[in-house]
């Protein structure tokens, strides 16, 4: 086989095979290998026609398809397949080649197997890519980590599929080694809590207000032209107007009603517990996801009828637009914080694992191509460029009065949804970590005296420097210089 294609995907399931029609349709004269090799002649007797495709049966045949240096895109199944695969092309391929795993892994194995890949002389390339198949096949938001030397051979070619966003290709080189699946995970972790701040809102709507799923989406249709303009509150929409084909009914109302979930959202949490940074946002809605398949437990609940309020917020007929209003700034605000907090987890990873990330190239990528797309990353880009948002992204005066403008409606929401047993965790404790962020002093001072207590684990003194504790055990319990 002569070596004619640039660039090769491994792995032509529903993301692969997208992607390698993508690469074709943008130039790029793209060889194609997949284990079973039915799935690359059904995709070339389906798709052949769109570009320069080179079919390999073997995956000797597919690394000789490959100009050097070799790019090899894998997109199979994430975990022990994938390993195996990247192995596999590693035998084949020779130092100065680059193997790219585009599929979803947890970036500790992506920093485990670029320093294993590297030792062969190698690139390896651990690449995020967001917008499920639909994206890989139209333009997704690519995320890769890596070396500064495989970007240089891999940028041509991901900026020609990559979604535009403004004009803009949504791909830039994220860090090194894990970086671009460490910053993957995290954009995962936010559409989680973006996910569950649109479910919580939609909850006060429905049972909070009496509205129906039809008038529920026509408000999210309006919402769609404020601030919030995203992709996830466009298709809420249209879920929200879908009928049921079989019983007349709002779609909605016939789904069952458990979030499944597959984990990078529950990777997002674990590195963030790792790094001692609160994501209390991407944290609440994992754990709703969670609450929301533990069937037996609610069915359990649901029989022991506890008394409580049933979640009608009581609001009158007058006063229902104002709450709706009222609905929309607290998501508003909640989804800042959620973002903050995200951005924060990134910078937390990147002093950890010396990775050099750009904070406003990441939110400038996810304008595109990636389901948190929504149009107010514009303005956390600019944040993040000017240099406000270093610290947290609740500090650059956009946001810092965005926040202040919506506290009131947001704090209105949380309370009424608590009095009248509406669950809303992620609003709840966007909150409390607003209010908690913004004290100047926090009960943690009682907790460390409780730790000094049964622990002797010491505490500081506001009014001196140095370590102290307390001989709590003696009568007249004395304070020492530990
Ligand atoms: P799947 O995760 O369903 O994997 C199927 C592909 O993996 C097939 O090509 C299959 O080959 C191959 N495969 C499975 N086991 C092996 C093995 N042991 N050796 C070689 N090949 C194997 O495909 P998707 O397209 O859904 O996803 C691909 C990757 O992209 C995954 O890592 C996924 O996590 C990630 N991803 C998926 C997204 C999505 O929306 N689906 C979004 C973003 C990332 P065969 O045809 O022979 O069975």
């Amino acid at each position: 086989m002569t070596a004619e294609a640039n660039v090769g995907v491994v792995g032509l399931a529903a993301m692969g095979g997208s992607l390698a029609r993508n690469l074709a349709h943008h130039g790029n004269t793209v060889a194609v290998y997949n284990r079973s090799y039915g799935r690359t002649e059904k995709l070339i007797a389906e798709h052949g026609s769109e570009g320069e495709f080179r079919p390999a049966e073997t995956l000797e045949e597919f690394v000789a398809s490959l100009t050097k240096p070799r790019t090899a895109i894998i997109m199979v199944k994430a975990g022990e397949p994938t390993d195996r695969m990247i192995d596999a092309l590693a035998d084949l391929m020779e130092p100065g080649d680059i193997i790219v795993d585009a599929g979803n892994a947890y970036f500790p194995d992506t920093i485990r197997r670029e320093k294993a890949i590297r030792a062969r002389g190698l690139h390896f390339v651990g690449c995020g890519v967001s917008g499920g198949e639909e994206g890989a096949l139209r333009g997704p938001s690519m995320m890769p980590g890596g070396t500064e030397e495989s970007w240089t051979t891999l940028k041509p070619i991901f900026e020609s599929i990559a979604a535009k966003a403004e004009g803009e290709p949504c791909v830039t080189h994220i860090g090194a080694d894990g970086a671009g699946h460490f910053v993957k995970m995290v954009h995962n972790g936010i559409e989680y809590s973006d996910m569950q701040l649109i479910a919580e809102s939609y909850d006060l709507m429905r049972r909070g207000l009496g509205l129906e799923p039809a008038e529920i989406g026509d408000v999210f249709e309006q919402w769609n032209a404020t601030e919030l303009d995203s992709y996830l509150i466009e298709i809420t929409a249209e879920v929200l107007h879908q009928v049921d084909k079989k019983t007349g009914k709002p779609l909605v109302d016939v789904i069952v009603d458990h979030a499944g979930m597959k984990g990078t959202g529950t990777w997002t949490v674990q590195s963030a517990l790792d790094l001692a940074v609160p994501v209390t946002g991407i944290g609440e809605a994992v754990f709703a996801r969670g609450l929301s398949s533990q069937t037996e437990l609610r069915d359990e609940a649901v029989k022991r009828g506890f008394a409580g309020p049933d979640g009608s917020l009581n609001v009158a007929e007058a006063d229902r637009q104002a709450f709706i209003d009222d609905i929309r700034q607290a998501l508003y605000a909640s989804k800042i914080v959620a973002y903050a907090q995200g951005f924060n987890e990134i910078t937390a990873a990147a002093k950890e694992h010396d990775w050099d990330i750009d904070l406003a190239a990441v939110a400038r990528i996810w304008r595109g191509g990636c389901i948190i797309r929504a149009k107010f990353l514009n303005r956390i880009s600019d944040a993040f460029e000017s240099g406000e948002a270093n610290v947290s992204l609740l500090f650059a005066p956009y946001f810092k009065e965005a926040i202040e403008n919506a506290q009131a409606a947001w704090r209105r929401v949380v309370a009424r949804a608590a009095e009248y047993g509406v669950p809303t965790p992620v609003f709840a404790s966007s909150l409390s970590y607003f209010d908690g962020l913004r004290s100047k002093r926090l009960p943690a001072a009682l907790i460390q005296g409780q730790r000094d207590f049964f622990g002797a684990h010491t505490y500081g003194r506001i009014d001196a420097p140095g370590v102290f504790h307390t001989l709590w055990a003696t009568e007249d319990r004395e304070e020492i210089e530990a």
